[in-house]
């Protein structure tokens, strides 16, 4: 048995079933490391995997708020600090129903060796609750918001833990978020990023992510010698912060997004969609996708359930790049085919390991140029690391300074990948290059720093 094999039965040994989706990141990444782990005794000698796999430390927490009807209503809140090698543990904050440890753990592990990737001084950590904005007033989310930092501050800082958005947590959440550390702390620091302009937070945050995959994507395709995206037909999924943001980039630089999706549906518009009006749905509204198609009705709305079980919609549109960018696991082995036969040359991930390992294989054996998360979607947190540099010397960069910052961080990150998955025998496959170029970063800190 390798190394590798007996490490996965190790781990998959010791792991719960919210694990599964943990489990699911941890293997993808032993089995691209496992040639360096067989060549590399100092990693084995250090125990470095072993070590790499349990978090520092999690908290759980309770959350009790009221709500509008003044009944009492709990959530549970956690923290997983995973790593700190390289600095601060940083990580977004994820609010919608489904999260649980196993969920946190997935996304703090990834997040380090993103973080690693970015060639920046921050470390990796996850959190959130499962407590569900939608539908909520901005009253209720404000007393939630306070009740979940009531325990967060005891946990986090400027040089400890700096948490930011994901899913559910955006600039509304964050700022009551860090009104209420500031009221709690009476201190005025940046420990939390993602805030709004007006109090510290950078510009260019929020379309960090999304500009961030488009980057990436431009580098790696000129990379490989494919045609550039401008003019070609694009499919994006999700509807939130990074989705809308690569929709956004994707029409400043002339290509075509056609889709986006959310919960409830996909809607499909072969002109092109209408920015302006997926953002005051989404952003203005937070409203549902189906309200599009009354202003635009030569567009197609597809309800989720209206589309065959085993696939989605959105993957089945004709495309020359496609950017998940909604959630994971929204695109299987089925979804991966589609794509493969309808043409599509490249798959971006924009959203967290949104593609199954089935549909990566796919893949990469038909030779689709295929950035993977934590390397194609590390914008948001090097804008993020942005922040908290602006934030410690007390000044704010411009729009356009820190667009070139971001440009120069994604090219650098794709031009590392590239070259690491060539030195190590695989060129073109960006998933090993990731994660071998993100762990030889974080597992060298690791050894230099002992145990
Ligand atoms: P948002 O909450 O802003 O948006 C998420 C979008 O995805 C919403 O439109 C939501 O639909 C849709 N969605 C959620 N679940 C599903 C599903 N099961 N099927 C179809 N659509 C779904 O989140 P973000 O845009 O911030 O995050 C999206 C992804 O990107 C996540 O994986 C996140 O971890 C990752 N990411 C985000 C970063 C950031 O800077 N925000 C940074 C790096 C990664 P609905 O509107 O109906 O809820």
């Amino acid at each position: 048995m390798s190394l590798a094999e007996e490490k996965i039965k190790k781990f998959e040994s010791v792991s719960s079933e919210q694990d599964a989706i943990f489990f699911q990141a941890m293997e993808e990444v032993i089995y691209s490391i496992a040639p360096l782990l067989e060549s590399c005794d100092i990693y084995k000698k250090n125990s470095i995997l072993d070590r790499l796999v349990v978090p520092d430390r999690i908290f759980k927490f309770k959350v009790t708020w009221l709500n509008d009807q003044n009944e009492i209503m709990v959530n549970t809140g956690y923290r997983v600090q995973f790593n700190n090698a390289l600095g601060p543990y940083k990580g977004g904050l994820r609010f919608h129903p489904s999260v649980n440890e196993g969920i946190l753990k997935f996304l703090g592990f990834e997040q380090i060796l993103k973080n690693a990737l970015t060639g920046l001084p921050i470390g990796g950590a996850k959190g959130g609750s499962d407590f569900d904005p939608k539908g909520k007033s901005d009253f209720e989310v404000m007393k939630f918001c306070s009740s979940f930092m009531t325990e967060l501050h005891k946990y986090i800082g400027p040089r400890i833990d700096v948490p930011a958005g994901d899913i559910g947590v955006g600039a509304r959440e964050i700022g009551y978020l860090f009104g209420e550390y500031k009221k709690i702390t009476s201190s005025f620091e940046g420990v939390l990023t993602g805030k709004p302009f007006m109090f510290g937070g950078s510009l260019m945050r929020p379309e960090a992510t999304g500009y961030g995959v488009i980057y990436f994507t431009q580098t790696m395709l000129e990379m490989e010698n494919k045609e550039s995206l401008e003019g070609k037909i694009c499919t994006v999924s999700g509807a939130g912060n990074v989705a809308i943001h690569a929709i956004e980039k994707l029409l400043h630089i002339g290509a075509i997004p056609v889709s986006c999706s959310d919960s409830r549906g996909t809607i499909y518009d072969t002109r092109g969609i209408d920015l302006a009006l997926l953002k005051e749905i989404k952003l203005e509204k937070r409203g549902s996708l189906e309200e599009y198609v009354k202003t635009f009705p030569e567009a197609k709305y597809i309800p989720v359930n209206d589309y065959p079980q085993g696939a989605h919609a959105v993957w089945d549109i004709p495309c020359y790049a496609a950017f998940p960018c909604a959630t994971q696991n929204e695109l299987n082995e089925l979804d991966a085919q589609n794509l493969i036969v309808n043409g599509c040359v490249s798959v971006s991930e924009g959203a967290n390991m949104p593609s199954t390992p089935t549909a990566i294989s796919n893949f990469l054996s038909h030779k689709v140029c295929f950035a993977p998360a934590k390397a194609a979607n590390a914008g948001g947190v090097a804008v993020s690391e942005f922040e908290m540099a602006q934030n410690a010397s007390m000044s704010h960069w411009t729009f356009e300074e820190v667009d070139t910052k971001l440009k120069n961080v994604m090219q650098q990150i794709c031009k590392r990948v590239a070259l690491t998955a060539k030195d190590y025998g695989v060129e073109g496959n960006y998933v090993d290059g990731a994660n071998i170029a993100g762990f030889k970063k974080v597992a060298d800190a690791m050894i230099a720093e002992g145990i």
